[in-house]
């Protein structure tokens, strides 16, 4: 694998952008020279391996830069002034960003998966960050086998548990269900042996069979007219079959779609005219048709589905959509940041789109203090609700449809996806859950009452601040200790949480009333 690789990928890109890529990949080439991968291979090839997915999703030149650089600063000598200086703000942001998502920590307890989920989302900041993770978690994956026996559950399940509802919930379908499907083993793997062998069992020599009633519906379609279409096939992935048979108590044969045709037509015409082809050439089974052209799902999916009967005996769900459909069904959000679509506002941008500045103002992130400079809101200029994509307004839940303006959907999409909660990191990574507006004060209690009751200074972010210091989602918070030092009832109106309220207080009457 080389750059080449990755450039040839690249949508009509510019000579700018083949530059910025090539140099990018120099880069880490010589910063990551003296790493291998577990696997004894080259650490280069990860990243290689990163940028071309990036690619292949349809991110532009500066992502793919990122996702080149993404290990530098954790894992070479490189510093963030060096990135800067070389690729710029924009580079160094998303980079930095990634690096900061790794000290998200996972411990595999249930309750605390959804507050990961979201901590993981609101400390990417801005919606690139999580895709070039996504892209360095699926090569992680794809080369696991080489990771120590010891951390393979512990990846393949934090897999399971937070990238892959993090795809889902962004509408990635192709990159959820190769997560999905390299994670399986791994976390259940007598269950996925069972599923294994049943689907062999039914479905082992299906690609022979799916060629033919192909090739039978190609014809079809080209007899009708309809000639600009694409057709491909699928066998059910693993993880989701399991996840259907635990539905249909273990009953194959109540699995309908274990088998699927896809046709891909330029129009939403094309679509139920391609559906009524269908019908005529295969006998629909009652009661399958699907039409989530007119009724998406939730995550923004959009497709005709129906299940026939081939005269060969075949049962084979059919999905019709368009070209614009099948994009963002595999690619969600990634698809939306790259589209070129008329820019609300009139002015000309390239890359990122409005989408991929008003995202990151959706997902809420927090201010950054000191240097607001490189972060990407300066472009969000009120767009029309109507321009949002259906499916990215429904990530927010946002159900009521008189609501018009941006800044209550915002304020929508935060209240659900942090009501009113801001996560921080301790120094090591640990994850901090505080009401908004808590301060290194209630920090320290959160960690624990000695901590609290000593403190005598706090830094974020590697920066020394004052006690009453409004922490950020994300924030990395370390408290100084002193023995000498006591709670004062200066601290009280400082202390947003009734822990530490509580704990001053009894500490500073103590000290009045020994
Ligand atoms: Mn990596």
């Amino acid at each position: 694998m080389e750059v080449n690789d990755i450039i040839v990928q690249l949508n009509s890109p510019t000579e700018t952008d083949k530059a910025l890529v090539k140099e990018a990949y120099d880069f880490a080439a010589k910063a990551h020279a003296n790493h291998t991968r577990y696997s004894g291979e080259p650490y280069l090839n990860h990243l290689t391996a990163v940028g071309k997915k990036l690619a292949e999703m349809g991110m532009g030149a500066r992502t793919i830069a990122a996702g080149l650089l993404h290990d530098t600063i954790e894992d070479t000598e490189a510093t963030p002034e060096d990135i800067k200086e070389k690729f710029g703000e924009e580079i160094l942001f998303l980079v930095e960003g990634v690096t900061k998502l790794s000290s998200v920590r996972y411990y595999g307890s249930d309750r605390h998966n959804e507050s990961l989920r979201k901590l993981f989302v609101a400390t990417s900041q801005d919606i690139r960050v999580l895709i070039i993770k996504l892209a360095d978690r699926l090569h992680n994956m794809q080369t696991l086998q080489f990771v120590p026996a010891e951390k393979q559950l512990r990846i393949a399940r934090e897999t399971l548990e937070v990238y892959v509802p993090v795809a889902h919930r962004l509408g990635m379908g192709k990159i959820r269900k190769e997560l999905e499907d390299l994670a399986f083993p791994y976390v259940y793997p007598k269950e996925y042996n069972h599923v294994f062998k049943l689907l062999q069992s039914r479905a082992g020599k299906s690609n022979e069979l799916l060629e033919r009633e192909r090739k039978v519906l190609q014809k079809r379609l080209a007899e009708i007219g309809l000639l600009d279409f694409n057709t491909s096939y699928r066998v059910k992935g693993l993880y989701s079959l399991y996840h259907k048979l635990k539905r249909k108590e273990w009953d194959i044969n109540a699995v309908y779609d274990l088998l699927a045709m896809r046709v891909i037509v330029p129009t939403v015409e094309d679509c139920y005219r391609a559906l009524g082809i269908i019908h005529k050439l295969w006998r629909p089974l009652p009661g399958r048709v699907k039409d989530y052209i007119a009724f998406p799902k939730p995550n923004g999916y959009q497709s005709l589905h129906t299940t026939v009967a081939t005269p060969n005996g075949v049962i084979l769900e059919i999905q019709i959509r368009t070209r614009k459909m099948h994009h963002e069904s595999e690619f969600g959000i990634a698809s939306h940041i790259t589209y070129k679509e008329p820019i609300v506002s009139g002015e000309e941008v390239d890359r990122p789109s409005r989408f991929a500045s008003l995202i990151p103002a959706l997902f809420k992130p927090f201010t950054r203090r000191n240097n607001s400079s490189n972060d990407l809101k300066k472009v969000t200029k009120s767009p029309h609700r109507d321009k949002i994509p259906r499916w990215i307004s429904q990530i927010a839940n946002v159900h009521n449809e008189e609501k018009t303006s941006t800044a209550e959907f915002v304020e929508d999409m935060q209240k659900d996806f942090f009501s009113n909660r801001i996560f921080v990191f301790t120094p090591v990574g640990d994850v901090v859950d505080l009401p908004v507006g808590a301060t290194p004060i209630d920090f320290a209690y959160a960690i624990h009452s000695e901590v609290g009751d000593h403190t005598s200074g706090a830094m974020v972010n590697r920066k020394l601040v004052q006690l009453d210091t409004e922490l950020c989602n994300g924030d990395i918070v370390e408290i100084e200790t002193r023995k000498s030092s006591h709670p004062t009832k200066k601290w009280l109106p400082i202390a947003k949480t009734s822990l530490a309220r509580r704990k001053i207080r009894s500490s500073v009457e103590k000290e009045t009333h020994p």
